[in-house]
């Protein structure tokens, strides 16, 4: 079976088309993959920079109950003492939070705990040495390096924030901008509650706030302001986080609007003059405090949406995901779907088509294959290729009519009309395939004696009837050895295929005797004739028929002149057979050799 060059094309094409799905499916799935993989890794460094930056404000918080304490008598102060002791423990647990997440991973080596918690722990005893003191004896320079020394915890705390931060940032760079506003927060938060820290002492010990203090305050208000403008305070929030504009907002007027500026007037006035009670610094400390919360709800704010973010990607990705392995698979199914319709519906057909032209062509029987797909190119080409069979087999009909005809005109121009012997073109068609070597053949002309008077004395009719008379008498002799013909007029042949040439002669004679023995009942009475027989043989292959007939008729021809109703063999054409006796060994035989 050959191959149709439209078959390789399409078969190609479903291979590359097939192909394509599975590449494009895969880069697509691809991408998906590694976007989910990132809001993953952005997932898990945001949390640990979510404890980082939990951590960083334990430690800021530390500071106020702190402060509270240092106001008070050792004896009165049993609750400010507690929440002291409970902000410390929220310190460390949310220390050793961080530092368990750290330990999970290459933050390990860089991150020095020890440090830290060494410095908390100094820190932590020189305050409660100072809180140990009666009142009196806290002096504002004690106060003071209690305060700074809990800052420069913070201070120390900072990198391992940013440590976090850069993580974040390498795991996702899209979340560099929130990450940093984030930490400006931190720290706008961790200056917030830092700057009562430097001038409450003096306020409390109702003392002119000392220059030294008010310079590291006004530091540290530039340090605010500065936060604020470069920072946070430009930040424009979409119509999607409501919440985070609301903290924006609620930073704007609650601690712009009235804790600031409330600090800043305070400090400025009692760095002129001293404030004149305790209850009164309490007081300061107490209506600015809660003013900053807004700063750490909003930076909480910020992490917890950096962080559902991640969670919603990666979400998202997952969806993508399966959306991507199903579409693929879905191009996949239609593509050799396609592929498998086009064949069944197109290819198959059209082989079927070839096939069954080929057998139309050849003449074989064709399996007569219905089409019952769609397309209607092939349709017709099946209605077609039912019109060429239509077609042909009329015209094998016509072919079948045609060769009997043929075969019909044939005979007819073989065959004699009258005796219904073969003619003389018959006698040469049979005697083609009569020739076989190795045996004897002897060609016989007979002619009947004097047949112009049979005409002549009972008319052509009864001619006519002896001609038939004498033709049935040969037809009764043809057999497979035998072949009778008529030569011509009142002149027949037979030939005659025999082991020895005696036999033809034993032949003829019998038939001259049967002849001369006959009496033809015709129309115009009983006839009796005799006829004459010339006879030639050769022993197989016989070379030419023409040459053995034209030896007979010279045989025949002496019999007619040795005096007719005899049979004459030619001499010359016996080879290697025993001659005749001269003459015949009856008296009514007139065999006569040449
Ligand atoms: P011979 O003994 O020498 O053969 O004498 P003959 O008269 O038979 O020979 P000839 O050749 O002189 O005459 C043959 C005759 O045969 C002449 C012709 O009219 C007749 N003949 C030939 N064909 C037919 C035929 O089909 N029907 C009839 N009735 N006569 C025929
Ligand atoms: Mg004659
Ligand atoms: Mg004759």
């Amino acid at each position: 079976m050959f191959r149709l060059p439209s078959f390789d094309l399409i078969r190609i094409s479903s291979i590359i088309a097939l192909s394509a799905s599975m590449i494009i499916g895969s880069i697509a799935l691809r991408g998906v993959l590694d976007q989910n993989q990132r809001a993953g890794a952005s997932l898990v460094e945001l949390q640990l920079f979510e404890l980082a930056t939990a951590a960083a404000t334990a430690i800021t918080k530390e500071r106020r109950p702190l402060e509270l304490a240092l106001g008070e008598e050792p004896g009165e102060a049993v609750a400010t003492t507690n929440e002291l002791r409970a902000a410390r423990g929220d310190t460390d647990r949310a220390l050793d939070r961080f530092r368990a997440g750290v330990e999970a991973t290459t933050l390990r080596d860089s991150v020095n705990f020890k440090f830290l918690t060494a410095l908390l722990r100094d820190e932590r005893r020189g305050a409660d040495a100072l809180l140990a003191l009666p009142v009196k004896d806290r002096q504002i320079s004690l106060q003071l390096r209690v305060a700074r020394g809990m800052s420069s915890i913070s201070e120390t705390f900072v990198p391992f924030v940013d440590k976090t931060a850069q993580r974040v940032i390498q795991a996702d760079e899209n979340l560099a901008g929130r990450v940093n506003v984030a930490r400006l927060l931190g720290a706008l938060y961790e200056s917030a509650t830092r700057l009562p820290s430097e001038v409450m002492p003096a306020l409390k010990w109702s003392e002119v706030i000392p220059p030294e203090a008010v310079m590291t305050s006004m530091r540290v208000q530039q340090r605010i302001l500065a936060l604020w403008d470069v920072g946070v305070s430009q930040l424009e929030f979409g119509p999607s986080s409501p919440r985070l504009r609301e903290a924006h907002e609620e930073i704007r007027s609650v601690y712009f609007g009235k804790g600031f500026p409330f600090l800043v007037r305070a400090i400025e006035t009692y760095s002129r003059r001293p404030l004149n009670s305790t209850e009164h610094a309490k007081r300061i400390s107490e209506v600015y405090a809660p003013t900053t919360l807004p700063i750490l709800r909003m930076r909480n704010l910020y992490v917890d949406a950096m962080m559902n973010e991640a969670v919603e990607i990666q979400k998202s990705t997952l969806i993508q995901m399966k959306l991507v392995v199903s579409l693929a698979v879905l191009i996949l199914v239609m593509t050799a779907t396609a592929a498998w319709v086009l064949y069944r519906q197109m290819l198959r057909p059209l082989f079927g088509v070839r096939d069954q032209i080929l057998a139309l062509c050849e003449r074989r029987p064709i399996r007569r294959d219905r089409y019952d797909g769609s397309v209607l190119a092939v349709k017709s080409l099946y209605n077609a290729l039912e019109t060429l069979e239509a077609r042909d087999r009329q015209r094998m009909v016509l072919e079948e009519e045609r060769a009997v005809l043929a075969e019909k005109l044939r005979t007819l121009s073989e065959t004699d009309e009258l005796t219904a012997l073969p003619n003389r073109r018959g006698l040469f068609v049979r005697l083609e395939k009569f020739a076989g070597g190795g045996r004897n053949f002897t060609a016989i002309l007979g002619d009947i004696d004097h047949f112009k008077v049979v005409n002549d004395t009972h008319g052509h009719g009864a001619g006519d009837e002896v001609l038939a008379a004498f033709s049935s008498l040969l037809r009764r002799r043809a057999n497979a050895d035998v072949i009778a013909a008529r030569y011509g007029g009142e002149e027949f042949a037979i030939v005659l295929r025999s082991e020895r040439a005696e036999d033809a002669l034993a032949f003829a004679e019998e038939l001259r005797e049967e002849i001369e023995g006959l009496v033809v009942e015709t129309s115009a009475g009983p006839i009796r004739i005799t006829a004459s027989f010339g006879l030639a043989n050769e022993a197989g292959p016989v070379a030419s028929w023409q040459t053995l007939f034209s030896v007979a008729d010279k045989a025949l021809y002496e019999a007619k002149a040795a005096g007719r109703n005899r049979v004459r063999l030619s001499n010359a054409t016996i080879a290697g057979l025993a001659k005749p006796t001269a003459e015949p060994k009856t008296a009514r035989s007139r065999i006569a050799a040449a």
